[in-house]
């Protein structure tokens, strides 16, 4: 086991920046903290769950997937190589299950090339994030147990240092990294997971709702009171670690060029299913709602059974940023609630 001094961060990340395009905390102007390239004028230890997963990292909203020019067609592939500092444990589970929807039928090559290699620094929670993190509902943290290259263990002025990889192995070889081998390293690291996994108080009632999907189906005045007050902003899909939904578009360029662009798109949109015929078979917002709640507890589960309790992770992002409170939290409350 090793350890890391938080002062030599900036450092240690300087000199992997010769091998990775660096992803890490980075606190905005703005007061937000997000996940962009590593600046050291803008990096920061002292940061919470951020508003974004990393999800653009390996998902950009909007990105040119391959061009024609005179006829020429030519992919556009990502190139280079990632490496995300300070995740969440939450997010890698919600990577884990990204690369799941992005190989299930076919091998997405752009969503390859972006993860392919990419090295994963978790930084993990010791205590919740804020009221609504209830990863431990979901078996997603509040540290990696597998996945991960380096994990990180805030210990005041220093990290406990996890490796879980080769390339972890090389990483952490600098000066840097100093041995930490006293007897009780072992002991002290499972005591802090201890008190970590037993800090997430919040314990919602996923189970009993999934198997009212499973079951009767929830009430259909559940999804007519939550269709009644959603505003279709689309942030809880945006927000969300787990949310694979994407639209292309061509753009053309002159008469014989033009590209094919891959964005980000929601469920939750009246556009996303209607058919060219103009019907729509989720013609209603209770009826959009009910599909990707049902996705995310009932269906993911079934098709893609990944050891994941389902398509949700628990990080508490969609409960966070609904501005009318129609999280998966208040969701799985009204099913249990309205259905027995
Ligand atoms: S559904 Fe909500 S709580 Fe679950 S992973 Fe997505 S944003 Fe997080
Ligand atoms: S964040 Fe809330 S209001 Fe916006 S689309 Fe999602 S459920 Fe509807």
């Amino acid at each position: 086991m090793k350890l890391l001094a938080k002062k030599d961060v900036p450092k240690v990340l300087r000199s992997w920046s010769d091998k990775f395009t660096i992803l890490s905390p980075s606190q905005k102007e703005q007061g937000d903290c997000i996940f962009d390239t590593f600046d050291e004028e803008t990096f920061t230890l002292e940061y919470r769950k951020p508003p974004m997963p990393p999800k653009s990292s390996f998902l950009p909203q909007s990105e040119v997937i391959f061009a024609v020019d005179q006829g020429n067609y030519s992919p556009v592939l990502p190139e280079g190589r990632t490496l995300l500092f300070g995740i969440r444990a939450c997010d890698l589970s919600g990577i884990r299950q990204l690369k799941s929807f992005y190989s299930r039928d076919r091998d997405d090559i752009y969503f390859r090339g972006h993860t392919k290699d990419t090295v994963i620094v978790v930084n993990a929670c010791l205590w919740p994030q804020n009221e609504t993190c209830f990863c431990t509902t979901m078996h997603s943290g509040p540290y990696a147990e597998e996945d991960y290259d380096i994990q990180l263990f805030d210990m005041g002025n220093a990290f406990f240092v996890e490796v879980g990889s080769d390339i972890g192995k090389e990483l952490t070889s600098s000066k840097a990294f100093t041995a930490f081998d006293q007897t009780d390293a072992g002991e002290r690291i499972a005591r802090l997971k201890h008190m970590a996994y037993n800090s997430i108080s919040l314990v919602p009632e996923i189970a009993d709702a999934m198997d009212i999907l499973k079951g009767t189906g929830a009430k259909d005045s559940v999804w007519d009171h939550f269709g009644r007050k959603c505003i279709t902003c689309g942030g809880c899909v945006y927000v969300c670690p787990t949310c694979t939904c994407y639209n292309v578009v061509d753009r053309i360029i002159t008469i014989d060029s033009g590209e094919r662009i891959r964005t980000w798109d929601t469920c939750l949109y009246g556009g996303f299913t209607r058919e060219a015929s103009g019907h729509n078979p989720r013609s209603t917002q209770g009826l959009r709602l009910k599909r990707r709640h049902e996705h995310k507890l009932l269906y993911y589960n079934e098709i893609d059974n990944q050891g994941a309790l389902c398509g949700c992770v628990g990080c508490g992002r969609c409960s966070d940023y609904c501005p009318v409170h129609i999280g998966t939290l208040e969701v799985v409350k009204a099913i249990v609630e309205q259905t027995t």
